[in-house]
């Protein structure tokens, strides 16, 4: 859809981009690459296929990680926000501000797989504030992530 709009960026808020129009495939590749380039088990990726991405705040450094590909990141703060192939770039999509609309439709690179990837859903779960007796500095956190939204002005104030 062309009105259809994404926005994103890293965590300090240095680097936000745009979107315009529908993304293309979402997959997470488990190849080793990607797992050191997200410093994660596996990376979450979307293609923007022929949508028109633009970067409305900074620019992302980039890492030539092969011959063919550059993986784009925050200097200022290391988020993973890019993969940039000769056919095309792919975000990471815990980077947009509504990660919860992408669902990965496909994996790659399961040849990397971690063996206890698939049991991860089974492990015992808790809520961050579950923990303030073992961490009673959670009470008192005071969050310097920058929003889920595009700010005017970054960081307030
Ligand atoms: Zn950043
Ligand atoms: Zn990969």
């Amino acid at each position: 859809m062309l009105d259809e709009i994404h926005t994103g960026g890293c965590q300090c808020g240095a680097v936000r981009f745009r979107v315009d129009g529908s993304l293309g495939d979402a997959s997470i590749c488990h190849c080793r690459m990607c797992q050191k380039a997200f410093g994660s088990f596996y990376a979450p990726l979307v293609s923007i296929r022929d949508a028109k991405l633009t970067w409305t705040r900074g620019a992302p450094k980039k890492f030539r990680s092969s011959n063919f590909v550059e993986r784009g990141f925050c200097a200022d703060c290391g988020t993973p926000l890019t993969y940039e192939a000769p056919d095309g770039i792919a975000l990471a999509i815990g980077a947009f501000d509504h990660p919860e609309t992408i669902a990965p439709k496909l994996q790659w690179g399961i040849e990397g797989k971690l063996p206890y990837v698939d049991t991860i859903a089974t492990l015992p779960a808790n809520h961050t504030l579950a923990d303030t007796n073992a961490a009673p500095f959670l009470k008192d956190l005071v969050s310097y992530q920058h929003p889920d939204h595009d700010t005017d002005h970054w960081p307030e104030r």
